[in-house]
């Protein structure tokens, strides 16, 4: 069993084959997705999502620091709203985005901060998006460490000193597709980091592992991540299948 700990499913990507592109993903073993939101707009997507699929899929939310915008206060009563009203499994995903735009880094931090502390008010995890910002993200996540802090931080491509900072946050490293790329740089040490703090994600329909690279991804091709991890460990595809899912049941209590 393979736990996909975020997975866009919900995504217009798949609007014309999601029924086809779920089967092919629970045919190749993966039954557990985690779905990460990313602002309002996207809200009716997910629950729709969730009411086909209410055994599979599993919710988050959050605003997804690429949407903080002039509007991000909307926003986060938007996603505030949403936790008066109903359950989700995480936090996410939230944090820092300095490629696309550095202009908005304060408007980011808060938003980053106010939503950990929405965690930590609903005793739930958090799930980083971290690009270009590795400093800043540290930054927010030291003054908000200690009881009641801890996640996933998604799609990790940093250093080894980066993982085991990530780490030492409570944090897990949640490895996708470009621990297959050549170029992709944590295979060479992730088996240095236990298999204890890892978790597996495809982040579909973005960052297609190898041989897919560019193309559109899927859940379906964790089972390509699963492989190329159990290879850089040097154990079974079932033993890292295993751990990864063990490790996402103690993140998202389900
Ligand atoms: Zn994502």
């Amino acid at each position: 069993m393979l736990t996909d700990t975020h997975t866009h499913l919900y995504s217009d990507a798949f609007d014309s084959d999601r029924d086809e592109m779920m089967q092919r993903a629970i045919d190749a073993g993966v039954t557990r997705f985690f779905i990460p939101a990313i602002d309002s707009t996207y809200a009716d997507a997910m629950y729709t999502l969730e009411k086909e699929y209410p055994s599979q899929v599993h919710l988050m939310m959050g605003l997804h620091p690429t949407s903080v915008k002039d509007n991000y206060k909307e926003e986060l009563a938007f996603v505030e709203q949403q936790f008066l009203k109903r359950k989700f499994v995480a936090v996410g995903e939230i944090g820092i985005d300095l490629y696309w735009d550095k202009s908005r880094l304060e408007m980011q931090k808060e938003a980053f901060k106010f939503q950990i502390q929405l965690a930590k008010k609903y005793k739930l995890p958090i799930v980083i998006h971290c690009r270009d910002a590795f400093d800043e993200v540290f930054e927010v996540l030291e003054s908000e460490k200690g009881e009641g802090l801890f996640g996933i931080f998604h799609c990790f491509t940093g250093t080894i000193d980066q993982a085991k900072q990530a780490i030492s946050y409570n944090m897990k490293l949640g490895i996708g597709g470009v621990v297959t790329f050549k170029n992709g740089k944590i295979d060479q040490f992730l088996n240095e980091i236990s298999l204890d703090h890892i978790v597996l994600e495809t982040d579909s329909p973005y960052l297609s592992p190898t041989p897919f690279r560019g193309k559109r991804n899927e859940s379906s091709c964790l089972a390509l991540i699963n492989k190329k991890v159990a290879e850089i460990y040097g154990i079974s595809e079932k033993e890292v299948a295993d751990i990864t899912t063990e490790n996402s049941r103690k993140i998202f209590s389900i």
